[in-house]
């Protein structure tokens, strides 16, 4: 989201990728990047606590003139916890908080959706085939639609998932957008990845990661990446401390700055990459993978497209 700096306050509009201490997940995806566990109650009170912590702070920068675009993205999955979807459903109502998203598996249950303002909440759903059926995923596609949920869905472009995505994707909505995930350590042929174009037109920023070393990125200053402690860093790849979300240390650290790394992979991380056209690519759907206009826009292929 673009940056705003009013020149009379120190009022900030804000882009925040939470990632609390959960760690567990109702699927057991092979190929899931994330080391998983069972979550101990202890461990599922913590997180809880610390969900209840940030959302607080969440809601209390309504003094101070901050606007906030919040994305949450647990190791696990987080939507079949009661306190997710209560913390979903109570920012969005809040008028200081521009989008709320999560990203999910959506095996839950969709009816606590009912008590979220809708013009703010928004999900990033991924599709595991061999985890649910076509069938099951669908109807809770079809009950987001009916709701009228703002949501993408994506599917990891693993050569076995190729039939259920072009099933998926016939199946969807058209309004829906169906977003592909290179898979990790995978290399496509021209042939492979312009078989995955066909389903996702972007794809091609997926296919390959992006060189970024010393590239202007807009994390550390209007994107933050915050843990279950409040720690904060410029995203959820580069470890530097930036300092503490809930003793204010990190504000002070907030400033423009460019990639220490040699590239950047995942698309939570590149499409803040000031060198790439995403922020115009998705506009208001950066964080849930939107893009903007669409379906019109696959329809009138924007210029900038990245090769695939
Ligand atoms: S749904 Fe996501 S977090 Fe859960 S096992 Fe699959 S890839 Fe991992
Ligand atoms: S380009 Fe990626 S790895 Fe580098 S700072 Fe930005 S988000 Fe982090």
């Amino acid at each position: 989201m673009p940056s705003v700096h009013p020149p009379d306050t120190d009022a900030r509009d804000l882009t925040l990728l939470y990632r609390g201490p959960l760690a567990s997940c109702d699927y057991d995806c092979p190929y899931c990047p994330f080391a998983k566990r069972r979550d101990s109650p202890d461990q599922l009170r913590a997180d809880r606590a610390a969900l209840e912590r940030f959302t607080a702070w969440a809601a209390g920068r309504a003094r101070t003139g901050d606007t906030l675009s919040l994305l949450f993205t647990p190791w696990g999955e987080g939507l079949v916890r009661s306190w997710y979807r209560r913390a979903l459903a109570e920012l969005s109502r809040l008028p200081h908080v521009r989008r709320v998203a999560i990203q999910t598996n959506l095996s839950c249950r969709t009816d606590w959706l009912a008590e979220a303002e809708l013009d703010t909440l928004a999900l990033w759903v991924t599709y595991h085939p061999g985890q649910v059926t076509h069938d099951r995923f669908l109807t809770k596609c079809r009950e987001l639609d009916a709701l009228g949920v703002r949501y993408s869905v994506g599917v990891v472009g693993q050569p076995e998932h190729l039939a259920e995505a072009r099933r998926l994707r016939a199946a969807l909505s058209p309004g829906v957008y169906l977003w592909i995930n290179a898979a990790e350590g995978r290399t496509y042929t021209d042939a492979e990845a312009a078989q995955w174009a066909a389903l996702d037109p972007h794809f091609g920023y997926s296919r390959h990661a992006h060189p970024s070393a010393g590239h202007p990125c807009r994390t550390g200053e209007s994107v933050l990446s915050v843990d279950g402690d409040g720690t904060v860093r410029r995203c959820h790849f580069v470890r530097d401390v930036l300092g503490n979300l809930y003793d204010g240390s990190y504000r002070a650290q907030l400033r423009a700055r460019s990639c220490p790394l040699a590239s950047c992979d995942c698309h939570i991380g590149y499409v803040h990459l000031e060198t790439l056209p995403l922020y115009d690519l998705f506009g208001e759907g950066v964080l849930e993978r939107v893009p903007h206009g669409w379906p019109e826009a696959v329809n009138n292929r924007l210029p900038t497209d990245h090769a695939v």
